[in-house]
């Protein structure tokens, strides 16, 4: 087909791609490679970008414009767009006609206005990072006034924005300003270049040996483990990135460079960056991505050395090192000149990136009671990162560090540039995943069509560890037809199932006598898990396998996988595939064996109480501060990680108890001992709802009764939908009566509402929903449908 009917058949999904993140930046970037390749010129680029106009309008116009120009503009339009478009957002759209090349500029321009023009692509890019410099050097010249510079530098724009702004008030001052501008952006290019000239050999060969062993960590997605090396450029879809400030949503959708670029930055002063995000929403895998394109030099380019950190290995450093020492030794050991490599990295602190993945993981809570400065001072390792983070040591390297959100509390979130939201995939994302991880499209197909036919499990594919588990299993997703799976707890089944058939040398066990079978492994993994999780252990070592019985056989079946480790001085070490699948075996041991404490399921779900107890053989204990901590000043936020890994875990034991699997435990234990333990979970979650609704207060005369549920509530919501009961969702809900139920910031997404509208159908009354504040999304809003009867207003 010619790019011209493709681009006048593909209109509305153009349209819509272009637009769908509500910024403007993706019509900017086209405008950008359409003016610099000469297919615009200025006076259409200004017809288009009209300030205040709709931006669907802009687009639409910006459409018209290009069809009316004929085949090559089309061609060139097409090709832009896939070049700007991420790569979930553009998968509806069919670019086969255009082949384009837009890096061919470049060529000698007359005058420096037109280089302006036939540059403006990679200028945008090139000022961002020196937008002020060029400012002033225009402002010494005498071309810009301060208000011009005002005008450029308006908080509401973009980065992105500024430049363009800056790049069109320069054209409209002529060429001698045009000349300025291009001047000082190349002298800024060099003195970089300038800096890699003076690098030692001996810092270039350390740059290599780091780069490489970046890159061999970083190459593979470990969840795929034993079954197959994935390449992670294979696997690798683009997950939801958001700023968390509010002002941010005029930027739109970020993309990887956003983590480390200008986008929504809120302290110009501070150096680290927070990606936050639940439990498998694929911040260690955004991660990785980045380490991955700075090590083959795609992204990233500023730094030149990138030092990346996972928390779950800190923890078992027990020495006090300096930073030198937890640079050298714990990612790259420079072969000669150590002490001159690190000199240079505290000369050029802007040219240097550290990355610290899992920070709820560490043992200790953030603390900013311990300064270090000194650089050669040695610490222990959490107070080494701590001074990182707040920029008292190593100020100006740039620090990017991920975390589940609860584990981020104020103390640390003052010292942070900015937040950026991770979300899981969107629906397109969903798509792309599954396309990728099944390179058959009649399977893929197949995938997608099931879970089009399973909203719920649709739901819980926006998680991509859930999205990668449905995906790995999808023999059983499409042999089990009606039966499919609804919950969080199912699709851990189903991959438990899954890799215990695959490694099994009878592979002939059918109907529910697999768990049977294998029942060892699953006990021995799960006592495994669940002192793990006591102690705040999420690496293994032989000894721990040895003390739960953990053979190479059990190893064998795919949940264990080995641990990474940069230095590679250790033996062999352990971790479990996920932290959710250490839950999820966690609750396994604790729903199957007849060892654990009678008192287990009381305290897994009540965390709380166990504060300043004194159990020490109590596998849970070592979740809680004990007194002596609190008195030491040791601060509360990675217990309240911790909690959140035994609220998973209390999920997973709901949903294990849930009558629909209790066939699967009939030869496994005994069911008296079962029974009591469905009674002790739903004794649990009717108390812990009463707390919920005790705390609501009496409304004042004339208004209605209204909650502000916590976080605590949505929780317990979705242990009683992993129950998938009626009765015990009705009798929940019996006792609420309020006339406005408010959920904001309670860090709900699609499958949270699938949970919600499961037990609020249930409510007695009408009720107004508020979910201000959260990640509903149009999937979100679909889960909702069962309770819309009972909602007065949402
Ligand atoms: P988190 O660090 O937030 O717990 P992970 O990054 O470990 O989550 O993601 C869990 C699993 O989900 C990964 O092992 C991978 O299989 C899958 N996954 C996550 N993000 C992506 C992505 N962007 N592209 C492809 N797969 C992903």
């Amino acid at each position: 087909m010619f790019n011209r009917d493709l681009v006048l058949k593909q209109r509305a999904e153009i349209l819509h791609a272009l637009c769908s993140s509500g910024s403007t930046e993706h019509l900017e970037r086209v405008l950008d490679k359409l003016l610099s390749q000469g297919e615009l010129i200025w006076e259409e680029y200004q017809n288009i970008q009209v300030q205040g106009r709709a931006l669907y309008t802009n687009v639409r116009q910006l459409l018209d414009l290009v069809y009316t120009k004929g085949e090559d503009t089309c061609e060139f339009f097409l090709a832009a767009v896939k070049q700007v478009l991420p790569e979930a957002q553009g998968a509806g759209i069919t670019f086969s006609g255009c082949c384009s090349n837009l890096e061919k500029t470049g060529e000698s321009q007359s005058t420096s206005s037109q280089t302006l023009l036939t540059q403006r692509a990679s200028l945008v890019t090139k000022l961002q990072a020196c937008i002020d410099g060029a400012l002033e050097a225009l402002v010494e010249s005498g071309h810009f006034t301060s208000s011009d510079c005002d005008d450029v530098l308006l908080p509401i724009h973009t980065p992105s924005q500024q430049a363009r702004r800056l790049l069109d008030h320069v054209r409209s001052k002529g060429e001698s300003a045009a000349k300025c501008v291009l001047h000082y952006i190349q002298e800024s290019e060099s003195s970089l270049n300038q800096e890699k000239w003076t690098l030692s050999k001996e810092f270039s060969k350390y740059q290599k040996k780091l780069s490489s062993s970046v890159s061999a960590q970083s190459c593979f997605l470990s969840s795929y483990g034993r079954t197959s090396h994935m390449p992670l450029d294979e696997i690798y879809t683009e997950a939801q990135l958001e700023l968390a400030n509010d002002f941010a949503d005029l930027s739109g959708a970020l993309d990887l460079d956003d983590i480390v670029g200008a986008a929504g930055t809120v302290n110009d002063e501070a150096d680290t960056v927070l990606v936050s995000g639940e439990a498998g929403s694929g911040k260690s895998t955004v991660l990785q991505r980045l380490h991955l394109l700075w090590a083959r030099g795609v992204s990233l380019k500023g730094f030149l050395l990138l030092f990346p950190f996972s928390c779950r290995r800190l923890n078992s450093e027990q020495r006090e090192l300096s930073v030198q020492e937890l640079l050298f030794q714990h990612c790259c050991w420079p072969d000669k000149e150590q002490e001159e490599i690190f000199q240079f990295i505290l000369d050029h602190p802007h040219l240097i990136l550290f990355s610290f993945d899992g920070l709820d993981e560490l043992k200790q809570g953030f603390s900013d009671e311990h300064m270090v400065c000194c650089p050669t001072q040695r610490a222990p390792v959490n107070i080494l990162l701590f001074n990182l983070l707040q920029g008292f040591l190593m100020k100006g390297v740039r620090k990017v560090v991920t975390s589940r959100p609860e584990a981020v509390g104020p103390m640390l979130k003052k010292h942070l540039r900015k937040e950026v939201l991770l979300k899981g995939f969107s629906p397109s994302g969903i798509d792309c995943f599954v396309k990728k991880h099944h390179r058959d499209p009649t399977v893929a197909a197949k995938v997608l069509e099931s879970l089009q036919m399973n909203t719920a499990l649709l739901g819980l594919c926006h998680s991509p560890v859930l999205c990668w588990i449905v995906s790995q299993c999808h023999k059983e997703l499409l042999g089990c037809g009606e039966g499919s799976p609804q919950t969080i707890t199912d699709v851990y089944l189903m991959i438990l199932q899954h890799f215990l058939q695959h490694q099994s040398p009878l592979k002939s066990t059918m109907g529910l006598g697999w768990l049977q079978e294998h029942i060892k492994v699953v006990l021995h993994l799960g006592q495994l898990a669940f002192e793990g999780l006591g102690t705040s252990c999420y690496i293994f070592t032989d000894t721990d396998l040895e003390t739960c019985y953990v053979t190479e056989k059990d190893i064998c079946m795919g949940f264990l996988i080995l641990s990474k480790d940069m230095s590679s001085t250790h033996s062999k070490r352990y971790e479990f595939l996920h932290v959710t699948m250490q839950c999820f075996f966690a609750a396994l041991f604790i729903v199957l064996s007849n060892n654990t404490d009678r008192s287990t399921i009381h305290k897994l779900f009540e965390p709380q109480n166990m504060k300043g107890t004194r159990l020490s053989s109590n596998c849970f204990m070592g979740c809680i501060p004990s007194s002596d901590q609190q008195e030491q000043g040791l601060e509360g936020e990675s217990v309240i990680a911790e909690t959140s890994n035994l609220q998973i875990t209390a999920t997973f034991v709901s949903g294990l108890l849930s009558q629909r699997h209790r066939s699967l435990w009939f030869h496994c234990c005994p069911s008296a001992g079962m029974e009591k333990k469905v009674r002790q979970v739903v004794k649990c979650l009717s108390k812990g709802m009463h707390k919920h609704f005790k705390s609501i207060p009496q409304p004042v005369q004339g208004e209605k009764k209204s909650m502000h549920a916590m976080p605590g509530f949505v929780w317990l919501i979705k242990c009683i939908y992993e129950m998938q009961e009626c009765k015990i969702a009705k009798d929940a809900m019996s006792k609420l009566e309020v006339d406005h139920l408010k959920l904001t910031y309670c860090n709900i997404g699609p499958v949270e509402c699938t949970a919600l509208a499961y037990v609020l159908q249930y409510l007695r009354n009408p009720v107004g929903l508020q979910l201000d504040y959260n990640s509903v999304g149009d999937v979100g809003v679909e889960q909702l449908l069962p309770c819309m009867h009972i909602c007065n207003s949402l």
